[in-house]
């Protein structure tokens, strides 16, 4: 067979995990690994003779996901092919993330006469989305939460709050006139002073509040265990903080205000967008009324 140098060659080469196991039964130990490619020994440091013979378990770890540690034996058990992610060890304790693919393998009688692992390292992905999630999570300008984020945050809070018949509140602030701003500064400005600005209602806010970006130049806060009373107040010091705070563009201070709307939870609300959307309702009309000013949800 002329393919058969050329398979041995493409194995040998390839940089995916080749790995072979024998049938051996689980109540014997089994399956035994019979084979290992030069990539195994690369990726996870040991060399093919300190495996061989040995079972695959060897490699798991704290880290293995013992579901999948589990799908993988039912289909073994069944003699099905299965794919999953699983953290890996190498030699020397470092967890590998890999894509597995197992795939029985059988002689022409239909019995299976080994398993083969196919696997690929997946650390380097892995990594790549923990940030991409992490970045999703913040907004990159001023650190709130990103628009996402916050109504992820905020539809958790929601059932506890109903749970426990706790207060819930809910503030929407929105930059007055900032067209103006980018119009007479510059977009960089601009995004300067929103900058700022998030800090300057974050330093008010208490740790259990939290902050999300949910437009532009608007920003919600949700505030768990309070009343509306004392959401107003906040809102109110908000404001006189965001007016008083010096936003410094290109050497020139630039002034600016904000308007507010503030809502609390209520029986009927079904659920938190109810609350946001009645918070929002109150900010219209604080711009209504002439900005800068707070304005309670009726
Ligand atoms: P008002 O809210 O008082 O009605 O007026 P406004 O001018 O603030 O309202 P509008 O919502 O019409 O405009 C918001 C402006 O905010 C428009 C947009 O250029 C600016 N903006 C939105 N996001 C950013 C940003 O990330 N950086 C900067 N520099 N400007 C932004
Ligand atoms: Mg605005
Ligand atoms: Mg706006």
């Amino acid at each position: 067979m002329i393919f058969e140098p050329l398979f041995k060659q493409l194995i040998e080469s390839t940089n995916d995990i080749v790995l072979l196991c024998d049938t051996t039964p689980f109540e014997e130990g089994g399956p035994r690994i019979v084979y290992v490619n030069p990539a195994f020994e690369e990726v996870m440091g040991y060399k093919a003779e300190e495996v061989i013979g040995q079972s695959p378990r060897i490699l798991n770890g704290s880290g293995t996901d013992r579901q999948a540690r589990y799908r993988i034996r039912k289909a073994l058990r069944q003699g099905k092919p299965v794919r999953t992610e699983l953290m890996k060890y190498s030699k020397d304790g470092r967890g590998v993330w890999m894509d597995v693919n197992i795939l029985p393998l059988r002689d022409e009688a239909g019995h299976i006469k080994c398993f083969a692992s196919i696997e690929r390292d997946l650390t380097r992905y892995k990594k790549m989305e923990r940030q991409l999630a992490q970045m999703a999570l913040f907004d990159d300008l001023t650190g709130s939460l990103s628009r996402a984020a916050f109504y992820q945050q905020a539809e958790k809070e929601f059932p506890r709050t109903r749970r426990y018949h706790r207060p819930l509140s809910t503030l929407m602030i929105d930059i007055d006139h900032f067209k103006r701003v980018n119009d007479a500064y510059g977009h960089a400005a601009g995004d300067h002073v929103l900058m700022i600005f998030a800090e300057a209602v974050q330093e008010i806010i208490r740790s259990t509040d939290f902050i999300g970006r949910v437009g532009g130049e608007e920003f919600a806060i949700l505030m768990p265990d309070t009343t509306l009373t004392a959401a107003c107040h906040l809102a109110e010091r908000i404001r006189e903080r965001v007016n008083k705070y010096p936003y410094l563009a290109k050497d020139r201070l630039i002034e600016i205000t904000a308007s507010l709307g503030v809502a609390e939870l209520q029986a009927a609300d079904q659920d938190f967008k109810a609350l946001l959307k009645r918070a929002d309702d109150a900010l219209y009309s604080a711009k209504q009324a002439g900005r800068n000013r707070v304005m309670q949800a009726a």
